[in-house]
């Protein structure tokens, strides 16, 4: 088996874990920061590696399109063409497919949509998303699914989750075909291309979908659990426009309803109170491009809650982004030096926000691990919310 999940402590839900992959080692509770195109938006793999990150995402639906998933196995596959040696995990574009893409016809086959790129055709059905996965040759691959906004009926959220499962059982189908005849790109050295070498294997996780109704969620978690012994599970539709109360209930029922063995990865989610609420309720890996995208408009992440580096208040403040952070950012350079790059439209200003801000998230599922393993999870984060909600009112 080329992908295991030790679980070395818990404490209720949540679970301080390993999970290992042909690209080493995934220490949970994680971020993992988001590469769409291959690339952390104005991070460089050196400065990841740095923070300590260990996973990271690219895009199968933004890669097919441009430069193309051909192009990639051509150059060698992901990691040696963003030169990234550690995991990737790439999402399958349904979230894409059905959000960003004028969408034309839908039926079980598959989806046809125009590209946002050019306008061009494209039919996507999950064979074909799987060879695009195959080809970019990440180590964890999502499966392609049905995505519905998230505020959807029950009786639309049911139709989506049902054809997601249909579609995940094909995903499976291709994915062992694949892999009993074409060699994965990118897979590390001493691997062979041989059906039997763990190392030529992909993870292929389901995605829990079902909206806001927790017996459709149930439902869902349970035929795919008895599909198959997926070595992790995703959980999809959550985070997007929903009350947050709604969110935290749907990761309870999954929490409960899913084996507990394997990795949870809750898709799309990262602002830091989302990411304590969900690890107590036993949620393993999280990803988010708010890190990046808030740094590029001048927000930060602090200990005390969000402020906006543009703001006024900051002219000559000498001191840190925040003063507890290690950061390449915050370890040199003062507010009113960054709010001055900001303001002049420099760009080692978008670099540096967006540098912090990962860091904070990375930094901070580290510390939701140790306070795990030491036994005080919910005594740390009770006293982590307290601090970053209390002084949130000034924040943007
Ligand atoms: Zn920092």
């Amino acid at each position: 088996m080329s992908f295991t999940f030790q679980i070395d402590r818990t404490a209720g839900s949540a679970r301080a874990g390993v999970f290992l992959t042909p690209h080493g080692a995934v220490e949970t509770p994680a971020f993992m920061p988001v590469g769409t195109l291959a690339t952390v938006k104005a991070l460089d793999p050196d400065d990841l590696v740095q923070m300590g990150a260990s996973m990271i995402l690219a895009n199968a639906y933004h890669l097919h399109l441009r430069p193309g998933d051909d192009v990639v196995r051509e150059l060698g596959g992901l990691h040696r063409f963003m030169r990234w040696e550690r995991p990737i995990l790439t999402d399958s574009g349904g979230f894409q497919v059905f959000s960003l893409a004028q969408l034309r016809t839908l039926n079980d086959d598959g989806v046809e949509f125009q590209s946002h790129i050019d306008g061009s055709r494209r039919f996507f059905t999950p064979e074909f998303v799987i060879q695009i996965e195959r080809n970019l040759g990440a180590d964890v691959i999502m499966q392609f699914d049905h995505v519905i906004p998230g505020q959807s009926d029950e009786a639309s959220a049911r139709d989506a989750s049902e054809r997601s499962i249909r579609w995940l059982a094909r995903c499976l189908a291709e994915l062992n075909r694949l892999e009993s005849i074409q060699p994965l790109e990118g897979a590390p050295p001493m691997v062979t291309f041989s059906a039997d070498d763990p190392g030529n294997r992909q993870a292929l996780f389901p995605i829990v979908q079902g909206g806001i109704h927790a017996s459709l969620r149930r439902d869902a978690a349970k035929k795919i659990s008895e599909m198959h012994d997926w070595p992790g599970f995703g959980i999809g539709g959550l985070s997007v426009g929903e009350d947050k109360d709604a969110m935290y209930e749907m990761i309870e029922v999954v929490d409960e309803a899913l084996p507990k063995a394997h990795p949870r990865y809750l898709m799309g989610v990262g602002f830091p109170e989302d990411l304590i609420e969900s690890i107590r309720r036993g949620i393993d890996l999280f990803d988010c491009v708010a890190p990046t995208r808030m740094g590029r408009n001048g927000a930060v992440f602090t200990r005390d809650g969000r402020l906006n580096i543009k703001n006024t208040e900051f002219r000559t403040d000498p001191r840190p982004l925040d003063a507890d952070c290690d950061c390449a950012a915050c370890t040199r350079f003062s507010r009113a030096y960054i709010r001055h790059l900001f303001v002049s439209d420099e760009i080692l200003g978008l670099r540096l926000l967006s540098l912090h801000n990962v860091h904070f998230l990375l930094s901070l599922t580290r510390q939701a691990r140790q306070a795990i393993r030491s036994g005080n999870l919910e005594q740390w984060a009770r006293e982590w919310l307290a601090r970053y909600r209390a002084t949130s009112a000034v924040a943007v």
